[in-house]
């Protein structure tokens, strides 16, 4: 599920602390025609303190085109468990295991597709962010699990303000100012995925890390059962289902992007 962490954090970072010190590295945009301009970033301010400037990258800014490349986000892992789906069956098991099987869907449809963590590693936000701006990939998508709805929920970043880009440099928590438009567009091509195979799904935009601070387009999916008995989620068919309707989707959002026409099915 979406924590309280991960609401509180993006609404109370100040957005305008320290701003040098909170940009973050962009390259001078080459992009395909329309793309978003894909921006490599350099790491994140400290997630706690936010005192100490985050050091510049050493490596000058480059152009550099996106990946053909999908970053799939099983979110959380090793200390920080998610949601108690029941007394067995914890969230950062379930977005494990169906990020392994989007990123096999994926494959089957010739897409390339990496995972943020592919073990039960503890990872932060800002972690994740750092190591997916860093791969430029075209799309990134963050799975949760929950068992408090019904269906699928889609999410795109709801953002206050217009992000701060200073030449090569756009600021670390509005860093999806310029792709949230194609997020957004990205968005609802999932829920039309979703909707065909029937499975209630809702579409919604949120303050939720990482989605912030995420250069590509981006968006979080969050499963749930469709039915009282939440063991659904590991159910082998459910996952299936939902992969494979979350593949098709994908596979359209990079047709759509001319980046994969040949993967649209
Ligand atoms: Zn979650």
């Amino acid at each position: 599920m979406l924590s309280n962490r991960e609401y509180a954090v993006g609404w109370s970072r100040p957005f305008r602390q320290a701003t040098s010190a909170l940009l973050v590295l962009l390259a001078i945009g080459f992009s395909a025609p329309g793309q978003t301009p894909q921006s490599p970033v350099n790491q994140p301010p400290s997630s706690s303190t936010q005192t100490t400037p985050a050091p510049p990258s050493s490596t000058p800014p480059m152009a550099m085109p996106p990946k053909q490349l999908v970053m799939i986000d099983p979110a959380h892992g090793g200390s920080e468990s998610g949601a108690m789906l029941n007394p067995v069956i914890l969230e950062k098991d379930v977005t494990l295991a169906l990020a392994r099987r989007l990123r096999m869907d994926l494959s089957a449809d010739g897409i390339v597709a990496g995972l943020v963590r592919d073990s039960d590693v503890t990872l932060s936000t800002d972690d994740r962010a750092a190591e997916v701006n860093a791969e430029h990939p075209l799309l990134y998508v963050c799975l949760h699990a929950t068992s408090v709805a019904s269906g699928v929920r889609i999410y795109s970043a709801m953002l206050n303000e217009v992000g701060e880009i200073r030449g090569p440099f756009v600021d670390w928590s509005t860093a999806q100012s310029s792709s949230l438009a194609n997020s957004r567009a990205a968005q609802q091509q999932l829920v039309s995925a979703i909707q065909k195979i029937g499975i209630p799904v809702r579409s919604l935009q949120i303050p939720l890390l990482p989605l912030n601070n995420m250069t590509s387009i981006a968006v979080a999916i969050e499963v749930a059962p469709t039915t009282a008995d939440v063991s659904q989620l590991v159910s082998p068919e459910y996952q299936q289902t939902v992969s494979g309707a979350l593949a098709n989707g994908i596979a359209g959002v990079l047709a759509s992007l001319g980046q994969n026409s040949g993967a649209s099915r």
